[in-house]
């Protein structure tokens, strides 16, 4: 059950609602806006509602509570420096799987920045199947990430395996992601509760979304509210793709919690080639970020060289991604542009926009054609100014938004002519 408080203070009111559960052995947690009860939730407790400082009771009826969407209906945002996690913008977090050397995280770095990364990813320690395979730099791995994150500007993501490694992450790093395979190492997620840093939370490869919020639950149980998930793809029958990327989670979860989600399409299926639709995929069902692996040399990458995209190959797959964004109400998260790199990328990012808006008019002109064999065989007139106004109307209300919708109308009306002429053909 969640009690929210109203937006006026009534420390009274609080204090009765406190007693009233307390006196019932009902245990709660108290966030910010309200309080959860988190066990032995009865139906009287409604009756909580009445009471002045109370805006209302609802009922969860889910096993985890702290994650779910009804505690924060407007959903939740995570500020890693400048970046904002979980609003209108994609975020992107592009690096290689494994920190190897200084020069490697430079170069990675510096070429994901330009092409529009907001945050840099490596791993120093690597949770690997096998014992005899390359481990992780860790410690001294930690210390080139952070490196390169101060000369990319970029804030970093890595990954934290053990409840000893937390305290020296977190100095070293601005995310601290939870592995897949850690993804209910229960310890692990009490101790990140506690730390002053986001955590980014792996789905593990069997794991129901049940079980995935319980983790969070954990984590944010421990007071740590930035709390972010991330579908990485699940144990499949089939070896065509190294996992099965659960793309279905990531709208369900959307629904069911109000935490930032994230898609790791790299993990997901294991082979470059496919990463760039899947990630196009993930914006289409409403992901929140993406975490793609990038390497200058992705077949000499030390670990998951299959799955890393080059550095050109990034640049391609981000200028693609705000048209994704645009088609889905979204915006690709974009940091202000510095040099002449940042320039370069961004005149690029407008010509591949540019290039989408002419495919946009084209099925907009096919679209007119079916309607000009209608309108022969309803015999109507093929030029209908009456329909014409109306779409002129709607453009402008559409570019409202716009310094100049008038000047936006005209350059529709050329639209309309090329239409007309379709038909008209
Ligand atoms: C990683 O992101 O480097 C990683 C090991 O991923 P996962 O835990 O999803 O396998
Ligand atoms: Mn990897």
């Amino acid at each position: 059950m969640w009690i929210e408080w109203t937006e006026a203070e009534d420390t009274e009111g609080r204090g009765r609602v406190r007693e009233a559960l307390v006196a019932t052995g009902a245990r709660f947690f108290e966030l910010p806006r309200g309080l959860c009860i988190v066990e032995r939730a009865a139906p009287w407790m409604e009756s909580l509602a009445q009471i002045r400082g109370v805006r209302a009771v609802t009922a969860l009826r889910t096993p985890y509570k702290l994650a779910a969407r009804t505690v924060r209906p407007e959903g939740t945002t995570v500020r890693i420096g400048e970046v904002v996690v979980g609003g209108r913008e994609l975020v992107v977090t592009a690096g290689p799987c494994s920190v190897e050397t200084p020069e490697q995280m430079r170069e990675a770095a510096a070429s994901v920045r330009s092409s529009g990364a907001r945050l840099l990813r490596a791993g120093a320690y690597k949770p690997r199947t096998s014992p005899w395979a390359f481990q992780g730099l860790g410690a001294q791995g930690l210390e080139i990430l952070y490196a390169a994150g101060q000369a990319s500007g970029l804030p970093t993501v890595t990954e934290v395996m053990s409840v000893e490694d937390v305290e020296r992450v977190a100095e070293h790093a601005d995310v601290l992601q939870v592995g897949a395979r850690n993804a209910q190492n229960f310890p692990l997620l009490t101790a990140l509760g506690k730390i002053d840093r986001p955590v980014l939370l792996k789905r593990g490869p069997a794991m129901t979304l049940d079980e995935l919020l319980l983790a969070a639950d954990y984590v944010l149980a421990g007071g740590n509210p930035r709390v972010m998930l991330c579908e990485r793809g699940l144990r499949s029958w089939d070896p065509a793709t190294r996992n099965l990327l659960d793309l279905a989670a990531v709208a369900a979860l959307k629904a069911r919690t109000h935490l930032p989600v994230w898609v790791d399409p790299s993990h997901g299926v294991g082979r470059r080639e496919l990463v760039a639709p899947l990630a196009r995929a993930a914006v289409a069902v409403g992901a929140d970020g993406l975490l793609i692996e990038v390497h200058p040399r992705p077949e000499a990458s030390w670990t998951d060289a299959d799955q890393a995209l080059g550095l050109e190959g990034f640049a391609a797959l981000m200028r693609g991604l705000s048209l994704d964004c645009a088609l889905h109400g979204r915006a690709l998260s974009t940091a202000a542009v510095r040099d002449e790199g940042d320039l370069e990328h961004q005149r690029r990012r407008i010509d591949a926009l540019d290039a989408a808006l002419v495919r946009l008019l084209a099925a907009r002109v096919e679209i007119g054609q079916a309607v000009g064999v209608g309108k022969r065989h309803l015999g109507h007139p093929i030029h209908a100014p009456e329909r014409e106004r109306a779409v002129l109307g709607h453009v402008e209300r559409a570019a409202r938004g716009l310094a100049d919708p008038t000047a936006i109308v005209r350059a529709f009306e050329a639209v309309i002519r090329e239409t007309r002429g379709a038909q008209e053909a």
